[in-house]
């Protein structure tokens, strides 16, 4: 696809007296960078059709695009917050009980639709968060910048953080965008530059300024953050087990700590009374990403594979996830060394790679992040590649405590708001990472390290690991947790972990 193509799209449209708007061209450009079976030429000329069966207006814009070809155009569920029941009645193991789950929103459905423009998605995001903000009490006086006056006074105004240097004074300065305009506000005081200090780049955040001084001071900032709130729970007591960051297929894989987890499933190991209680009602298994180990992920990954093919580590976790007892429901979402889109958010694994976990009929693959609600209870499971960049630019966070770093993720709503930094965001027309609902239980991985707490009313997990340490951790001096799993009453979200480390006990975590 050329600019010719494009070019001779124009042509036609205006030869039937249309003419394309200078964002639906913009879309049209992007799409014809990426591979399609479709050409712009056959998408204007399909458009020109629909749109001279009614009466609309002869320009064309992107709601035409995308109300002709929803598939390319609309990022599929990204509009539609995709719900699917499924309710499975239980004949063995979990005794009468009955899983109840549904998938609210779930990434692993969605396309890229060749949109190379981060314009819609930033605007996405502040149009998402603004909402949030004002739905803060706070957010009723919210102005926006360009109507911010010259005279002296105060104002309340709300964008995102796109610069942040010290200044001479030994204050702060940082920018702030909405979508009228952008203004430079300086923060003097420890307080706001105390708060300020835990928002990062490219966040969502409302401000107060005070203009009299001839600059404009930030007074206050607020965060969008969580509501109080009251977690839903399950009317009966069912339990639902965390894991993540198998790395099956790595020479760390800990491979035998996670045989007797699965014979812990199975009611093989020797069990005590609690043992029992959690087996009996244990209904689901959810996997947080990372599941293999993948190849080519760092340079010389070669060398601590016991497995180089992707297939075949895949085959491998098919056959370990086969054990695990069939009343069980899981759910797989992919991480950053899985063989997916590595940008946010990531689709599911596909099935070329993964058959064996396709055939398994109590596994259902899903996107990274994905929202769903087991028995009442809402679920948010995102990998957690974000956690790297909060914590490389947060102060006074660190890897053994990722639960601080998950907290900073609920505050901004949004599960990657740093942009240009180790976590790949793809260009999508809606932002889908901010945190609309907030979660009953947030639950992420990837940093190797446990972590649990309790923040407004949403429990927060990271799994940890069942990879032993790898050189590139030794050499960061990153110590990981492996071989050790929270499993969640859903009645009470109260949470139990389970080790599976022969060598020595680690206890209760
Ligand atoms: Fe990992
Ligand atoms: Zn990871």
């Amino acid at each position: 696809m050329t600019t010719n193509s494009l070019q001779k799209a124009l042509v036609e449209a205006l030869s039937f007296g249309y003419q394309i708007s200078p964002k639906a061209l913009t879309v049209l450009k992007d799409f014809g960078k990426g591979r399609s079976e479709i050409s712009v030429e056959e998408i204007v000329r399909k458009v020109i059709e629909e749109k001279a069966r009614g009466k609309s207006s002869k320009s064309i814009e992107i709601d035409d695009l995308v109300s002709v070809f929803p598939d390319i155009f609309e990022g599929v569920a990204f509009r539609l917050s995709r719900s699917a029941s499924m309710a499975s009645g239980v004949k063995e193991g979990g005794k009468d009980l009955e899983s109840e789950v549904e998938i609210v929103s779930d990434s692993g459905s969605l396309l890229s639709p060749g949109v190379e423009t981060f314009s819609f998605l930033f605007k996405s995001r502040y149009e998402k968060l603004v909402k949030i903000l004002m739905e803060r009490p706070e957010g009723r006086q919210l102005i926006k910048i360009s109507k911010m006056g010259k005279e002296k006074g105060n104002a309340r105004i709300a964008g995102l953080v796109s610069v942040k240097r010290p200044t001479k004074s030994g204050g702060v300065e940082f920018t702030l965008d909405d979508d009228t305009g952008n203004v430079s506000v300086l923060v003097s005081s420890s307080e706001v530059k105390k708060a300020l200090s835990e928002i990062t780049l490219d966040q969502c955040i409302m401000v107060d300024v005070d203009a009299s001084q001839g600059r404009l001071l930030a007074k206050n900032i607020f965060q969008p953050d969580t509501p109080s709130r009251v977690a839903s729970t399950s009317k009966k007591t069912v339990y639902a087990v965390f894991l993540s960051d198998l790395h099956v297929g790595s020479d760390k894989f800990m491979e035998s700590a996670f045989n007797r987890f699965l014979e812990w499933l199975n009611g093989v190991t020797g069990r005590s009374e609690e043992d029992e209680e959690i087996i009996g009602r244990l209904k689901y298994l959810v996997i947080g990403g990372d599941i293999v180990d993948g190849v080519g992920v760092f340079p010389n990954q070669e060398y601590e594979l016991a497995e180089q093919d992707v297939y075949k580590q895949y085959e491998m976790v098919a056959k370990k996830l086969k054990l695990v007892p069939r009343h069980l429901q899981m759910f797989v979402i992919p991480g950053n060394h899985d063989a997916t889109r590595q940008a946010l958010p990531q689709p599911m694994i596909p099935r070329k790679y993964a058959e064996g976990l396709y055939s398994l009929l109590n596994v259902r693959m899903l996107g990274d992040p994905c929202l769903f609600k087991l028995n009442g209870v809402s679920v948010l499971t995102y990998h957690g590649r974000s956690l790297d960049d909060v914590l490389a630019t947060t102060p006074g966070l660190s890897y053994q405590r990722p639960e601080e770093a998950m907290k900073v993720l609920l505050r901004a709503r949004h599960l990657a708001p740093i942009f240009g930094h180790r976590t790949p965001i793809a260009p999508e027309r809606e932002d889908s990472l901010v945190i609309e609902q907030v979660p009953d239980i947030f639950h992420c991985g990837h940093v190797h390290a446990v972590g649990e707490d309790n923040y407004k009313s949403t429990l927060i997990l990271n799994s940890g690991c069942w990879q032993a340490q790898t050189g590139y951790q030794a050499n960061l001096g990153i110590s990981p947790r492996p071989g050790i799993v929270p499993v969640v009453n859903l009645a009470t979200i109260e949470v139990v972990w389970k080790e599976f480390l022969t060598s020595f006990s680690l206890g209760s975590k």
